[in-house]
C-alpha cells in the first residue's frame, strides 16, 4: 500500500492516522526517565521539532546543522514578492490543529492565516494538447503571508536557537561505546549518550556519514532501497493572471512523479501574478543543471503552448530552486508511491542509541511533509526518554 492508499483508506474508514495515536506521549516532563545527552544530526523540520521537545522536557541536547541556516527544505525567500515565497514545503497536507500538535503546550495561541481552496477554483488538466478545466477539489491548504519557515521561526526556532551549532557537516559517527562519538569535517567532536538523525535520507544513500560500526544491513537495505524523487521549484512573475488555480501535467507511469503550475499568489494579500512550478521525481529532471537563462525559456515556452502564447507576453521575473543541487539535501522527497514498510524500517532506531526523525523517516503511515516529519521526531524523542 502507497502513502496515498493508505491515507485514502484511513479517510474512508473514518480513523486517523495510527501515528498519532502515541503522540501526546512525551509532552510533560513527569515520566521521563533519561538524564543524559542528545546529539540532533540536522536542524531541518525533524531536527528542530526534536530539539524543541527536548528543551520542553529539559533534557541536555544540541542541533550539529551542516549548512548556516536552520529550516533546511523549508528554505524561502522575501526578495522576491511582498509575501514569502516558499521554495520548498509550501502547502499543510493536514488539518490546522497540525500547528497546536508542534507546539505542544497549550498555553501558547497560535495564530497562522491559512487559505483552503475552494470549489469556484480551478483546476485544469494538460491532457493531449487540451486544457481540460473543472472545479478545484484540494484538501491542501496555503499559508497567508506566511510559509511553513515562517511557523517554524515563530513558535520553534526561538526555544532552540542557541543550540544549534551551525556550518558543522558531521562526517562520522562512532557508537560502538557507552558515549557515541560525533566528528564533523572540521574536525570538532561531540559526545552523547542517544543521537537523532535528521539529515535527507538521500545523503545516507550518498554514504556522507560514516557509522561504525556500520549500521545493521536492514537498515542499510531500506536505505539503498528506498527511491528519491528529485525537486524543483521555480516562480514566473506575470503582468497578468491567465492561468487557473492549478494545472496539472499528467505524468506517465503516475509513479514517475508530479507537476504542477498553480497560482503561488492564491489567497496572498498580494497583487502580483506570481505562477509556481512544482515537479517531483523523473519531470524534474528536465530543470536540472540548466542555466537561469535555459530554464526561462524552456518552461515559458512550455506555458506558451498551454497558454497561448501569453506566457512570453507577461512575463516579468522568476527565480528557481533545484534541490537535487542543494548542498546537505541532495534532492526532493521519498517516493509517494514508496513501500510503507520500507519507510518504517528507515524510522526504527538501532541499539537504543541512534533514532530517526525527518520527512523519510516516520512509521509508514505518511511521510515527505513537514507535519509528519515534525510527527516523527515526536516519536523518537518518546522512544528516547521512555
Ligand atoms: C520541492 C519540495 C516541495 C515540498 N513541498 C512540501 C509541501 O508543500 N508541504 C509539506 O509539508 N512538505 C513539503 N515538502 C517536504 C518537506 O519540505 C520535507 O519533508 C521536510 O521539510 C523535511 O524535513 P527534515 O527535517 O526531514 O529534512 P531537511 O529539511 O532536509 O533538513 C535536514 C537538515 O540536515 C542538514 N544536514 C544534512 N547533512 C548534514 C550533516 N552531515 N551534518 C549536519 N547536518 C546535516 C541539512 O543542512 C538540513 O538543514 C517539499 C519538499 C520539496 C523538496
Amino acid at each position: 500500500m502507497t502513502r496515498k492508499d493508505f491515507i485514502k483508506v484511513c479517510g474512508i474508514l473514518g480513523v486517523g492516522i495510527p501515528l498519532q495515536s502515541s503522540f501526546s506521549g512525551c509532552s510533560s516532563s513527569d515520566d521521563v526517565e533519561f538524564d543524559g545527552k542528545v546529539l540532533i544530526i540536522g536542524a531541518g523540520a525533524g531536527g528542530l521539532s526534536a530539539g524543541y521537545l527536548l528543551q520542553q522536557m529539559g533534557i541536555d541536547y544540541q542541533i550539529i546543522e551542516a549548512s548556516d541556516q536552520y529550516g533546511g527544505r523549508m528554505q524561502i525567500t522575501n526578495t522576491f514578492a511582498d509575501f514569502p515565497i516558499p521554495l520548498g514545503a509550501e502547502w499543510l497536507h493536514a488539518g490546522t490543529n497540525e500547528f497546536n500538535k508542534i507546539v505542544n503546550d497549550s498555553s501558547v495561541q497560535v495564530n497562522v492565516e491559512t487559505k483552503a481552496y475552494e470549489m469556484s477554483d480551478t483546476y485544469a488538466i494538460w491532457n493531449n494538447g487540451e486544457l481540460d478545466v473543472s472545479s478545484l477539489e484540494d484538501d491542501d491548504i496555503k499559508f497567508v503571508d506566511s510559509t511553513w519557515y515562517n511557523f517554524y521561526e515563530d513558535y520553534i526556532v526561538p526555544s532552540v536557537l542557541d543550540k544549534i551549532v551551525f556550518n558543522s557537516p558531521v562526517q562520522s559517527i562512532d557508537y560502538s561505546a557507552e558515549l557515541i562519538k560525533v566528528v564533523t569535517n572540521g574536525g570538532n567532536t561531540f559526545e552523547a549518550d542517544k543521537i537523532i538523525i535528521s539529515v535527507p535520507v538521500k545523503l545516507l544513500q550518498l554514504g556522507t556519514i560514516d557509522f561504525q560500526p556500520a549500521l545493521p544491513s536492514e537498515k542499510l537495505t531500506a536505505i539503498d532501497d528506498v527511491e528519491i524523487w528529485d525537486g524543483f521549484k521555480a516562480f514566473f512573475e506575470f503582468s497578468e493572471n491567465f492561468y487557473p488555480t492549478q494545472t496539472q501535467i499528467p505524468i506517465e507511469p503516475e509513479t514517475d512523479g508530479q507537476k504542477l503550475f498553480y497560482d503561488a499568489a492564491y489567497g496572498q494579500n498580494s497583487d502580483k501574478h506570481i505562477l509556481g512550478v512544482f515537479t517531483v521525481g523523473k519531470p524534474a529532471l528536465d530543470y536540472i543543471n540548466k542555466t537561469e537563462s535555459e530554464l526561462k525559456e524552456l518552461i515559458l515556452a512550455e506555458l506558451d503552448v498551454i497558454f497561448d502564447n501569453q506566457a512570453s507576453q507577461h512575463y516579468m521575473n522568476h527565480i528557481t530552486k533545484d534541490w537535487l543541487n542543494e548542498p546537505y539535501i541532495g534532492g526532493g522527497y521519498v517516493s509517494d508511491y514508496e513501500n510503507w514498510q520500507t519507510v518504517k524500517k528507515l524510522s526504527e532506531s538501532v541499539d537504543n542509541k541512534i533514532f530517526f526523525a525527518g520527512g523519510a523517516y516516520t512509521s509508514g503511515e505518511d511521510w515527505v511533509s513537514v507535519h509528519t516529519a515534525a510527527q516523527s521526531a515526536k516519536e523518537a524523542v518518546g522512544l528516547i526518554v521512555k
